[in-house]
């Protein structure tokens, strides 16, 4: 235990028999003593990408929703993780692997359960254990206030009322591991906590301690994409309506512009960096009274948290259009 306990570098204790399953305790020891690492590496980006999949989810829709929702908007919030998949296992699946079965649930612990099959259990029915939870109106909170515990341990957190300076009385048994921050009573990691699994909800410290292993995950403002479209009145353009569909929910903006009002302006958020598409098709009244339609589309790569601003203009047409659109 004392390499153990040197060498584990997880926030709180390592507890026997209890939400752990055997292998996890086996290969936690194991790795510890060679000095293997037990967090979730992170990529060039500085983010821990850790792949999460069911073993069995026929069935559960509702319910892996609402672990899924809820572990996103928890430890993935709060920190440096992108937890991803989330479908159904093949054999060669790695990372998190989730078996839904009515028993204590459990995890393995940090990166030594990557790739395990059932690394993770999760009860959705709590007949055999914690059955207050079966109540209809209390089962999802269970299932979703459970797994925020059980994805604390397979980030490498381990139970708070074990750490030798615990004040639970109860459930405890000391064991070694890194302290992150002072003792916390209300830690989802706490048996002791009168709040079970502090209702789901990541204590003040919860939070600290994540971050001092993964780092605090950069809140970034939504960035805002600002389009332009002007009326060519030279052009002998007198009236034009545009409909704009952008991202992959193909959102929808309308523009409308004519000789009194001939600037017309609508803008998009969005979120994250990456490739976004748009659609334009436009109806336009020239001074001879004729309407030309056209249509245009593209793809930009857009930074995250940036603020763009782009106008429409046409160009000659080819193929039988009468215009194509273009962004700029
Ligand atoms: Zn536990």
């Amino acid at each position: 235990m004392v390499l153990f306990k040197q060498v584990l570098a997880v926030v709180f204790v390592l507890l026997a028999g209890i939400a752990l399953s055997a292998n996890a305790q086996v290969s936690s020891r194991g790795y510890a003593v060679t000095g293997a690492g037990w967090q979730w590496p992170a990529s060039t980006d500085g983010i821990a990408y850790i792949p999460v999949c069911w073993e069995n989810p026929n069935g559960w829709n509702a319910e892996t929703a609402v672990v899924k929702n809820k572990i996103t908007s928890t430890w993935q919030a709060a920190a440096n993780i992108n937890f991803y998949g989330w479908q159904q296992c093949v054999a060669a699946s790695k990372g998190i692997r989730i078996l839904i079965t009515d028993t204590r649930s459990n995890s393995g612990i940090g990166r030594y359960m990557d790739g395990s099959r059932n690394g993770m259990e999760l009860n959705f029915t709590f007949k055999n254990f914690s059955p207050s939870c079966q109540a209809a109106n209390r089962r999802m909170a269970c299932i979703a206030s459970v797994a925020v515990h059980e994805f604390g341990h397979a980030l490498g957190l381990m139970h708070e009322q074990d750490r030798a300076d615990s004040t639970c009385k109860t459930e405890a048994r000391k064991s070694g591991g890194l302290l992150l921050t002072v003792y916390d009573p209300d830690s989802v990691m706490n048996y002791c906590n009168p709040r079970w699994n502090n209702d789901g909800a990541l204590s003040a410290l919860d939070i600290v301690g994540i971050q001092k292993l993964y780092g605090a995950r950069k809140s970034t403002a939504p960035g805002r994409i600002t389009i332009t479209d002007e009326l060519n009145i030279a052009a002998g353009q007198r009236a034009e309506n545009i409909i704009m569909h952008f991202g992959s929910n193909n959102v929808r903006r309308d523009f409308v512009v004519n000789t009194k009002t001939p600037v017309a302006k609508q803008s998009y958020t969005f979120n994250g960096p990456g490739k976004y598409c748009y659609k334009l098709w436009s109806n336009t009244l020239y001074a001879d009274n004729k309407y030309y339609e056209g249509y245009g589309e593209g793809c930009w790569t857009l930074e995250a948290g940036k603020n763009y601003a782009v106008s429409v203009r046409f160009k000659k047409g080819t193929r039988g259009k009468a215009f194509d659109i273009v962004l700029q």
